[in-house]
């Protein structure tokens, strides 16, 4: 698979990173390395993920304060309404704030096993988390003349699995939007048409924010096992006998690269404005998917310009 023909004038297209926070010493050192090598493709963000138990929540915080710190990359904190009290979260953002964060992912939250909604007293949705985000920005400005939070939050390529309809997650993404949302991230989807697809439901409904795909490499049969349980979004048969049937694991990672590296293509003829990698913290695949991709990017800093500039400039 060669870059895509369409790329070469091709306006920049933004390109940011999912890490979560390391669960053992030897996985932060996995991490620390997959960071270094991140880095050096100059991302516009890295997003951390926030467990919705709130578990990892410390984790979580110490390393954004390192990604701030130790490196150049700016980091989009990821912060669930599922886990913690509103007064919490108030806490919480004004912390991030305090530490230089200037991007946050509002979400609702994976509900523990068995739940059909937020805990009582918990924020229902990620729209009342958005609110509370910019209720706490608006409290601070007046104090500290801060610079506005570029917030994101999800959208769903394919139904989110407590969804009626892939209408009602339309109007859902709209009202995020309404409530304040700069712009969206996909969960991952495995249909080439998928992102196509809810971007124009999206732009018809009124959505005008800017709709990043969200791709993962597709180069492990338990990942994608698992992911499919976790999120409703089935893995596409196919490709699942392929890479039950590959001899190695070099053989896998090119099979998941190139299937990878077709959907990101896909979401970029529809119009996608940048690519999220899901990196589950390893490097090699999502740098392979990278290469092939050859992306227009932006050297840092970026001209004023672009459209598909607006997001990663909001995050500065
Ligand atoms: P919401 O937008 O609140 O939607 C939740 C459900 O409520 C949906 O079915 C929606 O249709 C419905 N709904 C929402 N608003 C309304 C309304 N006003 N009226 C009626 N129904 C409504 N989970 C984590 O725990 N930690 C993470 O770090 C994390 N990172 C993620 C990153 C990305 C890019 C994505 C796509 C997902 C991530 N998730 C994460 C998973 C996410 O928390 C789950 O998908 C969760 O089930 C829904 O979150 P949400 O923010 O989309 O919720």
């Amino acid at each position: 698979i060669d870059a895509h023909p369409n790329l070469s004038e091709a306006a920049p297209v933004a390109l940011s990173y999912e890490l979560f926070p390391p669960r053992s010493p030897a996985a932060a050192e996995t991490l620390w390395t997959t960071i270094r090598e991140l880095e050096t493709t100059e991302p516009d963000y890295v997003s951390v993920t926030y467990g919705a138990s709130g578990s990892n929540r410390d984790t979580a915080v110490e390393l954004i304060n390192r990604l701030l710190l130790e490196t150049t990359l700016r980091p989009l904190a990821h912060l669930t309404c599922v886990g913690n009290s509103p007064q919490e979260l108030a806490t919480i953002v004004g912390e991030l704030l305090d530490t230089g964060v200037r991007g946050i992912l509002a979400l609702r939250g994976d509900l523990p096993k068995e739940a059909s909604a937020p805990a009582a007293g918990s924020l229902r949705y990620a729209q009342d988390l958005i609110e509370l985000i910019r209720r706490v920005e608006q409290r601070r400005s007046a104090l500290l003349c801060a610079g506005k939070i570029a917030v994101g939050v999800a959208a769903y390529p394919a139904r989110h699995p407590e969804s009626p309809t892939e209408e009602h997650d339309v109007e859902v993404l709209l009202a995020k939007q309404r409530s304040g949302a700069d712009f969206a991230i996909t969960q991952v989807f495995f249909e080439t048409r998928h992102y196509a697809d809810l971007l124009t439901r999206a732009r018809r409904a009124g959505v005008t924010i800017p709709i990043i795909p969200g791709v993962m490499p597709l180069t492990s049969l338990r990942r994608l096992n698992r992911l499919g349980q976790l999120t409703g979004v089935e893995p596409a048969p196919e490709l699942m006998a392929k890479l039950a049937a590959a001899d190695s694991d070099l053989e896998r990672l090119h099979i998941g690269v190139d299937a990878t590296v077709d959907l990101a293509n896909a979401a970029l003829d529809a119009g996608a404005p940048g690519i999220h990698i899901y990196t589950f913290n390893e490097h090699q695949s999502a740098l392979e998917v990278l290469d092939k991709l050859a992306l227009p990017r932006r050297s840092r800093p970026g001209s004023q310009h672009s459209r598909r500039e607006s997001i990663a400039r909001s995050l500065l």
